[in-house]
């Protein structure tokens, strides 16, 4: 087995964004194709994080294929292309993002406030696409090999579109971090309310070979949940495999890194169930972080933990 710090094989190429830059909104890498019939507003997002390459291909493939919506209207971003186009294979965590995270900046005292960096600036660009979008999906992957995720909010809502999209297997219900809100939980998204809704797919770890083959299964039933795409195109497109059923876990204790000194004292991986609770997790500084329950899964443990950020989650299957 290979140490955890070694960096994993890079197994997908990245795509030229080059010929998306000009966008057609007005906003660079950020395009809009409306339908004449009415219908839902569609958004499709790729590169919140810049070394979360499967949803860029997915999304590349979109626009080359010339993909048009049959009703309403689909808008396709690539986020953060800043930090994707600084990826680095030897450093290939750092292109994560130029100054800050992009995915914990979306509540109106961060985005309305006076702070300035990178990703604030094109947060505060991009933000007129969300508040006009219906429905988002926003396509990540993961640091350490794990099965897909859907990250549902923890709104009814968000559970609902995940089973209507209908993949992946697993679904995880939370509340996102404390570092900062996440786009998936926006404004109108995370109000129970309204019917307005986004969908955080995470498709494997970021660059093996599986990952991109995901995110486009991913979009493509996404686009066929709302009746944005003809029944031919997806026919063509969609895998024929047969689903599996769909598990909800709920995410009860989110694990944040107080100190410089955490680390995690059990191998841990991405659905791994520890059986009792009580089992020694983690320290952290003098904190021991044990399981609070028999059967609890483990949700994206963090390869490189640090301070501030979320270490791990903690869930149980729900019904
Ligand atoms: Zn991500």
């Amino acid at each position: 087995m290979r140490p955890p710090t070694a960096p994993p094989t890079i197994e997908i190429s990245f795509p030229d964004l080059s010929p998306w830059e000009r966008g057609n909104t007005g906003i660079p890498y950020a395009w809009r194709f409306e339908s004449k019939r009415a219908g839902p507003q569609v958004t499709l997002q790729a590169l919140t994080h810049g070394n979360e390459v499967c949803g860029a291909i997915a999304l590349a493939k979109l626009l080359e294929w010339a993909f048009r919506p049959v009703r309403g209207t689909l808008t396709l971003i690539f986020a953060n292309v800043e930090a994707y186009l600084a990826f680095d294979a030897a450093d290939p965590f750092a292109s994560r993002c130029i100054d800050e995270d992009l995915n914990r900046l979306w509540t109106p005292d961060v985005l309305d406030g006076p702070r300035q960096s990178r990703e604030l600036t094109r947060a505060r660009t991009l933000r007129p696409c969300y508040d006009a979008t219906d429905f988002l999906l926003d396509l990540h992957s993961m640091t350490d090999p794990c099965p897909p995720l859907g990250l549902a909010g923890r709104q009814r809502k968000g559970l609902e579109l995940a089973y209507g999209v209908a993949l992946p297997e697993h679904i995880v219900i939370d509340e996102g971090h404390r570092a900062g809100r996440r786009l998936r939980d926006y404004a109108f998204f995370d109000d129970p309310a309204d019917p307005r809704s986004a969908l955080l797919i995470e498709c494997g770890q970021h660059w093996e070979h599986a990952s991109p083959a995901v995110a486009m299964q991913a979009a493509l039933r996404f686009l066929r949940h709302f009746g944005i795409a003809s029944p031919e195109f997806l026919d063509e497109r969609l895998d024929r495999e047969p689903l599996p059923a769909q598990r909800a876990i709920q995410v009860t204790d989110v694990v944040t890194i107080a100190t410089d000194d955490f680390g995690f004292v059990i191998p841990v991986a991405g659905l791994d169930v520890v059986a009792k609770q009580g089992t020694l997790l983690a320290r952290d500084g003098e904190r021991e972080i044990r399981t609070p329950y028999d059967e609890c899964v483990l949700i994206m443990p963090a390869r490189r933990p640090r301070r501030g950020e979320t270490a791990v989650r903690l869930g149980r299957f729900v019904a």
